[in-house]
């Protein structure tokens, strides 16, 4: 295990009572993966935390190896706010949503510094512009990093160059009309998507909503609920295994 005390840079996904005074804090730290840790006494009023240790909080902390799963957190220092400062329902709910779709990809103890760093970044962008492309974006990025990512080019099943009329995950991608399965795909949104995924992410985001837009986060929300499901059952199955 090594050293008994380490330091690490944090984003806290979500928090939950412990004890009377104490909260455990699930973080997605920059070097150590998802960990979970204990706050003790961080909901005293005088708290020795110079940071609140609340969904969004970005904070560079002093963690102990617990005996159990759950670390201890010794100190907190708060990095920047990147919680919207005037409380905009649009941002904070983006925020959110971010952050579950995070502690749903992270493992716990598996270090994934590129999940921090997206998350920082795009709590960033949630902190300064709201729009309809913000979360599912966010989704199709994170899916492009664990290797997942959608063919928009040509039909993902026989090659042809288009008209691409549906998108199936489980086919990789957008299909021709031949060979349609999974969801509707209008031209529009096709367009959208190969904006976010084609390095043309900023005008994406401008882009006001739309059906196209409406479509765009449906197929994004579908995309990674198929991702997440599908790991869940592969590690379902390698417990088995091990048992
Ligand atoms: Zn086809």
């Amino acid at each position: 295990m090594g050293s008994p005390v380490y330091r690490d840079s944090a984003v806290v996904l979500r928090t939950y009572k412990l004890a009377e005074a104490d909260r455990i804090v699930v973080l997605m730290t920059e070097h150590h993966g998802k960990v979970r840790a204990v706050a003790k006494g961080v909901r005293k009023t005088l708290s020795k935390f110079g940071a609140r240790l609340e969904p969004m909080s970005h904070v560079q902390l002093l963690l102990a190896h617990g005996r159990t799963d759950l670390d201890i957190v010794s100190q907190a220092e708060s990095i920047e706010t990147l919680a919207p400062l005037v409380a905009d329902l649009d941002h904070l709910t983006n925020g959110m949503a971010m952050l579950e779709a995070v502690d749903q990809m992270a493992l716990e103890r598996e270090p994934a510094p590129h999940l921090y760093r997206m998350l920082v970044g795009a709590l960033r962008t949630v902190a300064r512009r709201s729009g309809p492309l913000v979360v599912p974006a966010f989704y199709w990025k994170l899916l492009a990093a664990e290797g997942i990512t959608p063919l928009l080019d040509e039909c993902a099943r026989c090659g042809e160059p288009g008209p691409l009329v549906s998108i199936d995950m489980d086919h990789g991608g957008a299909l021709c009309r031949n060979c349609r399965s999974g969801a509707p795909l209008s031209p529009e949104a096709l367009e959208l998507m190969r904006m976010v995924l084609g390095g043309r992410l900023n005008d994406a985001l401008s882009v006001p909503a739309s059906a196209a837009t409406h479509e765009v986060a449906g197929h994004a929300t579908r995309a990674m609920e198929h991702h997440i499901e599908r790991r869940l059952r592969t590690v379902a199955m390698f417990e088995r295994m091990e048992t």
